[in-house]
């Protein structure tokens, strides 16, 4: 999936190059899960002699040089057991990784996006169990990109491809702030999940949130887009965190938002008009917790 959620500063985050304890670097013939997608393997044609390949317990990485992708495998899997965590899943019997393709040099990348057919702007996209970046050495460190990218590769693997928009970019942004902010806490910065306050004006009706196929088209939008999906999932993890777990695995299968949420939340709100109501207030305060 695309993200408005830009890539490009993600890898200066540590100063030394610190890879996951696990991190072990092997041939392409050695990698636990070979299996790799089509966009992979359009990757890993451009270049094809200079690939490395490593592997930690549940992501296998494509890169050029292991101090730059090693860095990515420290985040990778301490977001993951913070999201396993978070969604209640156990996978470590599970023999099928998500692939995290790392990319260097921007004109590698432009020539990726023209023979994937990608959008110019794109800084990273996530498409199925994989997750293709590029890396941009000039720009600092800033937050949580990865995470959101890497929320939605654990997703994939826990759910499937069902997920609506809304609750996968929703979830992205939730657990990724939560996992940012305990992230931060482990290496001594004092941080908090953050989440802003949408305006009425802009508030966006929970119906069409929870319909939309595709990004709105302006920036503006996009942005109360992803704030409120963040917000809706908050909402309803605070309201009953069972609840919004079976309500996770509802949407994931395929129901309707409202079938959903009266088949978890029946006892709460007597619809999504009631949900509303609530949510809009709800929606309307920042929020910085622990
Ligand atoms: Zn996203």
């Amino acid at each position: 999936m695309k993200c408005f959620g830009f890539l490009f500063s993600v890898f200066a985050f540590f100063a030394s190059a610190r890879a996951d304890p696990t991190w072990s670097e092997v041939g392409l013939a050695q990698l636990s899960d070979k299996n790799i997608s089509p966009l992979g393997q359009t990757a890993l044609a451009l270049k094809p002699a200079e690939w490395k390949h490593a592997e930690t317990p549940n992501f296998i990485y494509h890169f050029f040089h292991g101090f730059v992708a090693a860095p990515v495998s420290v985040e990778a899997e301490f977001y993951y057991r913070v999201i396993a965590k978070e969604l209640e899943k156990d996978t470590t019997q599970w023999e099928r990784k998500s692939h995290i393709f790392v990319f260097e040099r921007p004109e590698d990348w432009k020539a990726f996006q023209q023979k994937a057919a990608l959008d110019p702007w794109t800084g990273g996209i996530h498409s199925g169990n994989d997750l293709f970046l590029l890396r941009d050495s000039e720009l600092k460190f800033k937050g949580r990109t990865l995470g959101h990218e890497i929320t939605h590769l654990v997703l994939h693997r826990f759910f499937g491809s069902g997920i609506p928009l809304w609750l996968n970019e929703g979830y992205a942004e939730y657990a990724s702030t939560r996992a940012y902010a305990s992230f931060e806490r482990a290496r001594g910065f004092r941080a908090k999940p953050q989440s802003q306050a949408i305006a009425p004006t802009d508030f966006i009706p929970v119906g069409k949130l929870a319909g939309a196929l595709s990004y709105p088209g302006e920036d503006k939008q996009v942005a109360t887009f992803y704030a409120e999906s963040e917000k809706l999932v908050r909402f309803l993890s605070a309201t009953n965190k069972p609840s919004f777990l079976a309500f996770l695995e509802a949407m994931a299968k395929g129901n309707k938002f409202d079938n959903a949420l009266s088949r978890t939340f029946g006892s709460r709100f007597t619809g999504v008009d009631s949900l509303e109501r609530e949510f809009k207030v709800y929606a309307s305060k920042d929020y910085a917790g622990e």
